[in-house]
């Protein structure tokens, strides 16, 4: 058995879920992307929760691959799990933190008992990774990592019909 991994063509902010994966800056403190949708929708609960996280434990940011969990505030979900994806780099293998981020985020997803998580595709946007790689990366880290015991869905929610497709692929490869 494996836990269902479903596509929607859409926007992360409006889903309904148990938790939202945000595509992080290492500073916690919002960004442009999916970082600035979620926090002006979420409202300004979320940005206290990891100004709070920050004054704790990530003073120095966030490390690549790493996931926390905060409120997430008026969104439809309880929780907001932030993590920080690589930056792409055409010299540089860095696809072990990308899985990290699924990997880690599905571990903290876990712990607060969530069991419905929708991801965006984490490190497409400003950090440039090209989308047919970052879609098999996290449909192979998902598929990896999410115990049916624990997990009733995993959605990647995907912004535009290029990244839709990209994951469609990856899926359909993945799964034969
Ligand atoms: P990163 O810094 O990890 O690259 P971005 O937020 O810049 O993160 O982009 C990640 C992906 O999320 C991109 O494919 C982008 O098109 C997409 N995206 C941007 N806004 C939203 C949104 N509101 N919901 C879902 N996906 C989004």
């Amino acid at each position: 058995m494996t836990v269902p991994i479903t596509l929607v063509l859409g926007d992360i902010t409006a889903q309904h879920a148990d938790a939202v994966v945000n595509a992080a800056n290492s500073s916690l403190l919002g960004g442009g992307g999916v970082d600035g949708a979620i926090h002006r929708r979420g409202g300004p609960e979320i940005l206290a929760d990891c100004r709070r996280l920050r004054a704790s434990h990530w003073g120095k940011g966030l490390p690549t691959g790493q996931a926390v969990v905060t409120t997430a505030g008026r969104l439809h979900a309880t929780h907001v799990i932030h993590t920080v994806g690589p930056v792409w780099s055409a010299t540089e293998d860095r696809s072990a933190l990308l899985v990290s981020c699924h990997r880690e985020a599905l571990r903290v997803a876990a712990e607060v008992g969530a069991r419905t998580v929708a991801f965006p595709a984490i490190s497409t946007g400003v950090y440039r990774w090209p989308l047919d790689d970052a879609a098999r990366i996290a449909v192979g880290a998902v598929r990896e990592a999410a115990d049916p015991a624990l997990f009733d869905e995993v959605r990647f929610v995907l912004f535009d019909q290029a990244a839709y497709d990209a994951f469609a692929d990856a899926l359909a490869a993945h799964d034969g």
